[in-house]
């Protein structure tokens, strides 16, 4: 059987976390990008205290950035392709 008294309590509970959040009674805050816990606005990197976040931020940060050299070395590439033989021609 439904508890009447308890699906209005519950009601109340769940409007009044939602009227809470809207005034901005919740602190503002980020969330650890590994495992999404609750953390300092002011967190940078953007990771918990957790040893096991910071060293998995750090090495997809260097995965990252090795991505964004293969990319300019390709695009480089790329473009050469359309550049160089027209440089080429004009020597
Ligand atoms: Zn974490």
């Amino acid at each position: 059987m439904v508890d009447a008294k308890r699906v209005k309590e519950n009601i109340q509970r769940m409007t009044s976390k939602v009227a809470s959040t809207a005034t901005g009674k919740i602190q503002p805050h980020k969330h650890c990008r590994v495992c999404f816990r609750p953390i300092k606005l002011s967190a940078e990197p953007r990771v918990c205290s957790d040893q096991a976040c910071t060293d998995r931020n750090s090495r997809d940060e260097r995965n990252q950035k090795q991505m964004r050299i293969w990319m300019f070395v390709f695009l480089g590439l790329f473009a050469f392709s359309f550049i160089g033989p027209i440089v080429l021609r004009m020597i």
